[in-house]
């Protein structure tokens, strides 16, 4: 298992030095703020949503935790060319995995890349950092970009 795990924690430190998707997006469609005062996380998630409401660009800024960071890089992979519906069920899916509780529906969805997170289900306090930028992104798409804390 530590083999797994120190595997895990090179992907999360290389999404940490090197994250994707870094950077403000031109007239993003969708947009919101995040905090985390617990840890000291701050991002801002932006999409861009194409009229069939297919996902076609996400990018996110702000300094915070590896955790956090390497959570919002990978979030950014995750989602882009998804529909509305299917960023909605990877961020449930991946809400359960972060937290411990039963996934809900995860079939037709790649979970693999966002594994190497899962480990924060047991350190509480590093659940707000992992989950923050899909919290984000939930509010960039349905909330009209209410800004979001974990507190
Ligand atoms: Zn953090």
């Amino acid at each position: 298992m530590s083999d797994l795990r120190d595997l895990y924690q090179e992907v999360i430190f290389d999404h940490n030095r090197n994250p994707r998707n870094f950077g403000k997006l031109d007239q993003p469609t969708h947009q919101a703020q995040g905090v985390n005062p617990l840890c000291g996380d701050e991002l801002a998630v932006y999409l861009s949503l194409d009229e069939n409401e297919r996902i076609t660009a996400v990018h996110f800024e702000g300094r915070g935790c590896a955790i956090s960071t390497a959570s919002a890089s990978i979030m950014t992979e995750t989602l882009k060319g998804l529909s509305l519906e299917q960023a909605d069920s990877y961020f449930r899916a991946f809400h359960a995995m972060a937290t411990g509780e039963t996934p809900a529906q995860t079939a037709g969805l790649d979970l693999s890349k966002l594994e190497v997170l899962s480990g924060v289900r047991d350190y509480p306090a590093r659940v707000k950092c992992a989950t923050l930028a899909w919290h984000t992104m939930q509010s960039a798409l349905h909330s009209h970009g209410e800004q979001v804390t974990t507190e």
